[in-house]
């Protein structure tokens, strides 16, 4: 039929939707139906869920990052039970954060409140683009955030592991060491993820949050043509043949 664009796309997983939104908004410009400059400022919208254990300063960051003591913070487990949406402005983008109720361990995931913050944690990684995964820097990684961090690797979203609380490191730089280390032997999925060290209490490094939200973004909403998709493939495979047995 000619048809010129072929969007492929994964409704459940939101996946190739910025292609199908981004071929939409072409037409209208081309139609004279929006103005160009309202559409960047769509363009630079950007959902964002911080997760992570209880505890370890989810809603301090976020406090930290838009300036305001917009969320209650404390060390009493099971202050944030419902996720809540904070706008974030910056440098001309509109970001949404979304903060979570920390997910405990499931054997700990007794009362019927706590299970209920679990599965509204695994929805609103589902609704964003970028996953912000906080982990106490002192604590370091367990298997709780392992799991956390398969789960968004597995549901396509792009992964940032901040690291909070370095204003508490004694021996910041092996700490940092230990916890990169068990995550790439732990998790080969998450090989080449991104890391930020930061203190929400003392407003350290959060610009570098913005920073990387912004590259890992910018390669998850990459979009490749099949052409060059498929020379790489055939240079992998002339690297490594497969084998030719079955
Ligand atoms: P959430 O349950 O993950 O939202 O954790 P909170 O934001 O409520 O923080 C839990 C506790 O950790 C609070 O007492 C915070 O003051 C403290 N906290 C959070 N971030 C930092 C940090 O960067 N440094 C220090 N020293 N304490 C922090």
């Amino acid at each position: 039929l000619g048809v010129p664009d072929i969007i492929s796309l994964s409704a459940e997983h939101s996946q190739g939707i910025d292609c199908l939104t981004d071929q939409i908004k072409i037409n209208l410009i081309k139609n004279n139906y929006i103005n160009e400059n309202k559409t960047v400022e769509q363009g630079n919208r950007i959902n964002i869920a911080v997760v992570g254990r209880p505890n370890v300063g989810k809603s301090t960051l976020i406090n930290s990052l838009i300036n305001e003591e917009r969320l209650i913070t404390g060390l009493t487990s099971g202050i944030t039970r419902d996720s809540i949406d904070v706008s974030w402005n910056v440098n001309g983008y509109s970001i949404i954060l979304n903060d979570t109720a920390g997910i405990r361990k499931n054997s700990k995931v007794s009362d019927k409140i706590e299970s209920l913050s679990v599965i509204q944690t695994k929805k609103t990684i589902n609704l964003s683009e970028v996953v912000l995964l906080i982990i106490d820097g002192n604590l370091g990684i367990d298997s709780q955030d392992l799991k956390i961090a398969k789960l968004v690797v597995d549901e396509g979203r792009c992964l940032i592991i901040i690291i909070n609380k370095i204003d508490l490191i004694k021996d910041l730089n092996s700490k940092i060491k230990e916890i990169k280390n068990r995550l790439i032997k732990s998790l080969h999925q998450a090989k080449g993820v991104v890391t930020v060290n930061v203190s929400a209490e003392k407003k350290i490094g959060l610009g570098e949050i913005f920073i990387s939200t912004l590259n890992v973004y910018r390669v998850w909403n990459k979009r490749i043509s099949t052409r060059e998709l498929n020379n790489w493939l055939e240079n992998a495979i002339e690297k490594h043949p497969p084998p030719s047995i079955s």
